[in-house]
C-alpha cells in the first residue's frame, strides 16, 4: 500500500548570491523528496551540508532557487500555521511567561480564550510543564525552554512539525529524555515531522526514516528506512540492529566528513 503523501521537495536547490565580490554559495542542490503523513524523517548531515537551508525552504522561512515545496497539493509560498517550527536556540517570547509563549499562536488566530486555555493546559501536561505555567523562559531549564517551544508549536495543531537540531544545545542525559518526550507526543498523536539533527543515534532512536545529506553542495545521499519497533525505549540504542545502523550511518558520514574536509 502506498503511503498517504503529505510533502514533496520537487527539484529544490538554493543559491545563496555573493555578496560584495565573493563567489555565490551553491547551499543545496538540486534535491527532491516525498514524505508520508506519519512518517518521522531525520535529516542527518555534517555541519553546512544545507540541512537548516532545506528546513527553512519547508518552513517558507527562505524560498528555493529551483523547484517548489509542496504541502498537501499546495505549493509553499511563505510561512504558515500548516507547519510548527522548532529552533535550537531559544526562541521564546522572553517577556511573556510559559503558557503565554505556548499560546501565542492560537492568540494570533483569534482563538477564544476559553478553548486557548484548554489547549495550552493539555500542552503544559503533554510536555511535562505542569506547575511551570507562570514561569518566564529565563526562569527555565534549557530542556523546559524546549519543551516549551515544542509545546508551542504542537499548540497551533500543525500538519507538520520541523525542528532544526533543538536539542543541539542540551546536555546528553537531558537530550535523551527529551528524545523519548518528542517520540511519545509523535506516537500518540500520529504527526507527521521533519527533524534536523547532525547525531547519528539521535537520527536512528526516532526516526521511521533517516535522510543522509553529503557535505556542501548538500544533496540526498542515502535514504534508510528504520525499521525498528515502536514505541521505542532508550534501550533499543544499545540493541545490535541499533548498532549496525549506526555503523553503516557513521561510514556514510564519515566518507562525506572526509571528502569536506578535502574540499
Ligand atoms: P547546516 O544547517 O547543514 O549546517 P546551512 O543550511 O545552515 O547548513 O548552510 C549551508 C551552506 O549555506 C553553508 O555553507 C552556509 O554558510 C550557507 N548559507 C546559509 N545561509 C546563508 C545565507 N543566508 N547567505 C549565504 N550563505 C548562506
Ligand atoms: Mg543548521
Amino acid at each position: 500500500m502506498k503511503p498517504d503523501v503529505i510533502l514533496r521537495i520537487e527539484g529544490v536547490s538554493r543559491i545563496f548570491p555573493g555578496v560584495s565580490g565573493r563567489q555565490p554559495v551553491r547551499a543545496l542542490e538540486q534535491t527532491d523528496l516525498t514524505i508520508g503523513r506519519n512518517e518521522f524523517i531525520t535529516i542527518l548531515g555534517p555541519s553546512g551540508c544545507g540541512k537548516s537551508t532545506l528546513l527553512r525552504i519547508v518552513a517558507g522561512l527562505d524560498m528555493p532557487s529551483t523547484g517548489r515545496v509542496v504541502l498537501d497539493k499546495k505549493a509553499i509560498t511563505g510561512p504558515g500555521p500548516d507547519r510548527g517550527m522548532v529552533f535550537q536556540s531559544y526562541t521564546l517570547f522572553p517577556w511573556l511567561n510559559v503558557a503565554e509563549n505556548i499560546a501565542f499562536g492560537l492568540r494570533e488566530r483569534g482563538i477564544a480564550k476559553d478553548q486557548s486555555n484548554s489547549i495550552v493546559s493539555e500542552y503544559i501536561n503533554k510536555v511535562g510543564l505542569r506547575g511551570f505555567e507562570n514561569h518566564l523562559p529565563k526562569q527555565l531549564s534549557g530542556g523546559m525552554q524546549q519543551r516549551t517551544a515544542i509545546a508551542r508549536a504542537l499548540a497551533n495543531n500543525p500538519e507538520i512539525l520541523l525542528l532544526d537540531e533543538p536539542f543541539g544545545a542540551l546536555d546528553n542525559q537531558t537530550r535523551g529524555l527529551m528524545q523519548e518526550l518528542l517520540l511519545g507526543i509523535w506516537e500518540s498523536e500520529r504527526k507527521t515531522v521533519i527533524f534536523v539533527t547532525h547525531d547519528i543515534e539521535e537520527a536512528i532512536f526516532m526516526a521511521t526514516r533517516v535522510i543522509v545529506m553529503t557535505a556542501r553542495p548538500g544533496k540526498i545521499k542515502a535514504d534508510i528506512q528504520i525499521d525498528l519497533p515502536y514505541p521505542r525505549h532508550y534501550t533499543v540504542k544499545t540493541a545490535p540492529e541499533f548498532s549496525t545502523l549506526k555503523a553503516r550511518l557513521t561510514e556514510e558520514i564519515r566518507a562525506e566528513a572526509v571528502l569536506a574536509a578535502q574540499a
